[in-house]
Parts: structure tokens; C-alpha cells; sequence
């Protein structure tokens, strides 16, 4: 019997509901339970995956890709996710599956669909049953999936918002149909601390409470964020006028690192919460326990520090990047070092190129993925000016195709080489469609997309990370560097050292003689904070030896 934990949100989104999801299901792996992550997306996209990261943050990839169909014979794939998926995967050392990322607009289409083949027939289609009752089938659905001991139900936006309301009725229903036991809920809301009269104000904790009671929902935990630990008589006022037992009243203040919260939660005693009110066994095994500490010290007490430029063109906000973002921290725990990351808007290089020079004060540069044509520009004199000052580079994705234009450009002398996606009528189109993909028309879902098998040369930087001729890693992209161009860069210094194992596209690239590496692949969805991305850690240990070098060389220059 599947145990579920409900966690909504309140007062305003943004809050960190992803990072208490996944810090709740620590809880119970902690215990030995087996746990399996769900998020509910109210918007009436099918998936993320046509969305800009600017308005949504990255969007995540999963290992595998699910053939969500409606009904026979119209199927979809499903690969792409809501950023919270990388939170969990990386918490939890799970992957995730596709299917559990329902969003408005796959229930939306498989209702109308099911109406269009007659599976309503006389009935009027309505949002109670029908509506609820297509979410409450896709919750059951993933819950038999893996059968997992606990699914944690994370419901996306915040309480209140009118297209949340179909997935509280479900919800409301489903907690009504269980044993009481059988299913929690976890209310994550906003406490902020006022500076100017030195106090938490619950206010608007006790109006998004009153909302979802007014829906038939009485929390069982609340989860109150706010940038400094809640005091006693705060978590008083918050039980009294909330409804809800003081000891579940649980405090999320600003951390140093998000990796701590699952210990701060169970300091707070919320493990034996949780499992008191599911009627679970609450035997904590303290060796999972001490692992996850180990771990959270080492990104504590970091000896060294760099700093890396992260250019691109959705630095507006820094969840574009988050699997990135987390995977060079991974990698930077390894070595006890903390990684700053500097973000930098390539536009700025376009109209200004005097400022490339600041790059050279990095220790290293992250050229980061996306699509299109603003911005492209500073990305491509980025990775020009880190070949001609052999600054360590590391490009994903877009980044890696950038970082070939700009290999063209500076040592082949084609100074118009580009990509057919910046640019359709290129003289040298250097990067093109992947074959596969020239007769696709529809947007959504239909790129090259989740884990592929990718062959690696011997005698690679690649090969050095990885330490194996063969690796799975996640994709998703729709143009690809032309072999044809490659094999010219070939001859003046340029490795490819990888290729997909079916279709025989090129999977990276790297320069002979100075530390710049570009992957068509997503390492960063599969590094985890104790099991860093290969070739993440290669580039931080790179930075590190270097650094190391140097100082030695200037005390022998003294
Ligand atoms: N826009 C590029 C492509 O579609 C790269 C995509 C990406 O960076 N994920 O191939």
C-alpha cells in the first residue's frame, strides 16, 4: 500500500516547495523506505519543453521517455520536465520518470481527446468528475509504477490560484477515500521576518491555511520558509491560529547549502512526524544518516574557492541553469572547494567586445546551452577568446556547438561559419540539422531527447573523465556539428572524441592542447551531490592542478 504525501504552497511561489519535497523523501530513504517524487504543473502546456527558460527556469530531462497516449493511436513523447525532477533526482538518487510530471495540459488533452473517440459518449464532460477524476488516475497510475513505500505529490503554484483548484478537490478526494493513514499533507508557506519591527508575520500563513480549509483541506504539517529559524511563540501563533499541533510547525530558514534541509527537518523531529501520522515504523538507519552528513560538511567547510564565468543568454534568472549550477558545485564539493559562479549576459560581449577581457579574471568558463539567435553572438567571441587565451572551457550543449563556430572561425579561417539555427543561409554552415530530424514540424516533445549510449575515444580528456569507452548520458537538442567540418577541424588541433553508438553523431568535441571541452550531452542531469558528473569533475580538478602549478612556478620565479 502506496503512502502519500501531499505538499502545497502557500502565500507565494518560489519559496523552495522543490527543495522541501525533495527533503521530506530524504526523510523516509533515511528510514529505508523507497520513495518516488510526483509534480503537478497547473499550466496548460503538455510539457515544459517549449517553454523559455527565463519564464520557467531549466527545463530538466529525464532518462527515458514516456509514449503518453490518450487514446489509440495518438501518442506523444514525454521526456522533458519541470525543474524540480533534477531536485529530486539529485536528493533522492533516483531517476525519475516522465509520467510522473502531470501538467493542465496533458489532462486537458487527453479528456478532449477521450470526448473525440466517444469514451464520454452521452455524458456532459465536466471539471468534477472528469477533470478529477484524470487526475486522480494519473496519481494512482504512478503510484503502481514502481510501487514505491511513499510518493511525495508536490502540487506547483501557490493556493489560491484558480488552475490549482481542480488538483485540491482531487486531492481532497483521494484523502477522503484513503484510511486516514494513508495520506498526509504538507502546507510550505512564506513567514517572512519583517526587519523594521524585528518579527515573523504569520499573516499571510494564516489566510492561504484558511483558503485551503475553505476546500475541504486541513493541513497536517506546516512548513514555514523564511530567511531566519522561526522562534518558539511564531511556531505557537502559527499552530494556534492554523489548526495544527505546535511539533508540526516546522521551520525552513536560508542554509548554506539546500543539501542540509533533510537534517534540519529531522532535527525538528519531522521524520517521526511524518511517519507517526502514516503509520510507519520510525527506525532511522543512522549509516544513510551519517553518509548525507559527511557529505553536507563538505560543502560547509570549503578550503578553496573559484570562480567561474557562466555566459549566456538566460542569466536573467539563475534556475535556467540549476542542473549546471548544482553539478559544478558537486564537483567543487569533491575537492572541499566552493564554486562561485558569475553569470554573464552574452549580449554585453555583442556591443562591447573590450569587455571580453574580464573573462581572462575567471579561473574557467561554463558555455552554457539554448536555442536561437540573441545572444549567440557574445556566446561564439566567448569561446574565441577563451581558444586564443587558452582559458579552460567547458560548453554544453549549445555551448559545444558555439565552441566549434568558434573553432572554425578563428583556426580554419571561415570567418561565416555558423549554425543553421542561428543563421538558415550560413556559406558554412558548420552545424546543421541532425538527419532525424530535418522532416519534424511540431515543436513539442520532438527533439533528439533523453539517454543515449555514446562510444569515447581512448587517449580523450573525455576518456581520462570517464575512464570507460562507454557512457550513457541524456540528450536533448535537434542540430548537431557537421562531420564533414570536423574532420577539417581535425587536422588543425581539434579531437572529436565521441559519438553516439546508433546514429553516429557527433557527441563532443575537445582542443588538443589546452583544457576545452564541448559535450552535445547533459552530464549535469546525472550529477548527483556524492556522485559528481565525470566531466564536470575533470574541469574543476583541472582548474585545481593548474592553479597548483602556477603557484609552484611562482615561487620558483622568486
Ligand atoms: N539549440 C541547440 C539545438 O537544438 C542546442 C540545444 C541545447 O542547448 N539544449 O541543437
Amino acid at each position: 500500500m502506496v503512502k502519500y504525501v501531499f505538499i502545497t504552497g502557500g502565500v507565494l511561489s518560489g519559496i523552495g516547495k522543490g527543495v522541501v519535497t525533495a527533503s521530506i523523501g530524504k526523510l523516509f530513504q533515511f528510514r529505508g523506505y523507497s520513495v518516488d517524487a510526483m509534480k503537478i504543473d497547473p499550466y496548460l502546456n503538455v510539457d515544459p519543453g517549449t517553454l523559455n527558460p527565463i519564464e520557467h527556469g531549466e527545463v530538466f530531462v529525464c532518462e527515458e521517455i514516456w509514449k503518453f497516449q490518450p487514446v489509440p493511436g495518438q501518442a506523444f513523447n514525454i521526456a522533458e520536465v519541470d525543474q524540480d525532477f533534477g531536485t529530486y533526482e539529485r536528493f533522492l538518487d533516483v531517476y525519475m520518470h516522465p509520467q510522473n510530471n502531470i501538467t493542465s495540459g496533458q489532462i486537458y488533452l487527453s479528456i478532449v481527446l477521450k470526448e473525440r473517440f466517444g469514451e464520454y459518449l452521452g455524458k456532459t464532460v465536466q471539471v468534477i468528475p472528469h477533470v478529477t477524476n484524470e487526475i486522480k488516475k494519473r496519481i494512482i497510475d504512478a503510484s503502481r509504477r514502481r510501487n514505491p513505500d511513499i510518493l511525495v505529490v508536490e502540487v506547483g503554484g501557490t493556493v489560491g490560484d484558480i488552475e490549482t483548484m481542480p488538483y485540491l478537490e482531487a486531492i481532497r478526494q483521494l484523502r477522503l477515500e484513503y484510511p486516514r493513514d494513508q495520506t498526509v499533507l504538507v502546507h510550505v508557506t512564506l513567514i517572512p521576518y519583517l526587519g523594521t519591527v524585528g518579527q515573523h508575520k504569520t499573516k499571510p500563513t494564516q489566510h492561504s491555511v484558511k483558503v485551503l480549509q475553505s476546500m475541504g483541506l486541513q493541513p497536517d504539517i506546516i512548513i514555514g520558509r523564511s530567511d531566519k529559524p522561526l522562534p518558539e511563540d511564531v511556531k505557537e501563533k502559527v499552530s494556534l491560529f492554523c489548526n495544527v499541533p505546535k511539533n508540526a510547525v516546522i521551520s525552513d530558514p536560508d542554509l548554506e547549502t539546500i543539501y542540509d534541509l533533510p537534517l534540519i527537518f529531522e532535527e525538528q523531529g519531522l521524520g517521526e512526524l511524518l511517519c507517526q501520522l502514516l503509520g510507519l515504523n520510525n527506525l532511522i538507519k543512522h549509516d544513510i544518516v551519517n553518509e548525507w552528513k559527511i557529505l553536507v560538511e563538505r560543502f560547509k567547510n570549503t578550503r578553496d574557492v573559484i570562480d567561474i564565468a557562466m555566459v549566456g543568454k538566460y542569466c536573467k534568472i539563475t534556475d535556467s541553469y540549476i542542473s549546471i549550477n548544482e553539478a559544478l558545485k558537486h564537483a567543487g564539493g569533491y575537492f572541499n572547494t566552493k564554486v562561485r559562479l558569475n553569470f554573464i549576459e552574452s549580449e554585453e560581449f555583442e556591443n562591447n567586445p573590450e569587455k571580453l577581457s574580464i573573462l581572462s579574471s575567471y579561473d574557467g568558463i561554463l558555455l552554457t546551452p539554448g536555442f536561437g539567435v540573441r545572444g549567440v553572438e557574445g556566446m561564439i567571441m566567448s569561446a574565441q577568446y577563451a581558444l586564443k587565451n587558452k582559458i579552460p572551457l567547458l560548453g554544453i550543449c549549445f555551448g559545444a556547438q558555439l565552441l566549434f563556430i568558434a573553432f572554425t572561425r578563428e583556426f580554419l579561417g571561415l570567418r561565416d561559419a555558423n549554425s543553421t539555427e542561428v543563421k538558415p543561409d550560413a556559406a558554412h554552415p558548420v552545424v546543421d540539422l541532425l538527419e532525424e530530424q530535418k522532416k519534424t514540424q511540431a515543436l513539442g516533445g520532438t527533439m533528439k531527447l533523453g539517454s543515449r549510449r555514446i562510444i569515447v575515444k581512448k587517449d580523450t580528456k573525455l576518456y581520462k573523465a570517464y575512464n570507460s569507452t562507454e557512457i550513457i548520458e541524456r540528450f536533448r537538442h535537434r542540430y548537431n556539428i557537421v562531420p564533414h567540418y570536423a574532420s577539417i577541424a581535425e587536422e588543425k588541433g581539434l579531437v572529436v572524441s565521441s559519438y553516439d553508438a546508433e546514429d553516429n553523431s557527433i557527441c563532443s568535441i575537445e582542443i588538443r592542447d589546452a583544457w576545452i571541452v564541448g559535450v552535445q550531452f547533459h552530464p549535469e542531469f546525472k550529477s548527483r551531490p556524492n556522485k559528481p558528473s565525470p566531466i564536470y569533475l575533470e574541469f574543476i580538478r583541472h582548474i585545481l592542478e593548474d592553479r597548483k602549478k602556477k603557484q609552484i612556478k611562482n615561487i620558483y620565479d622568486l
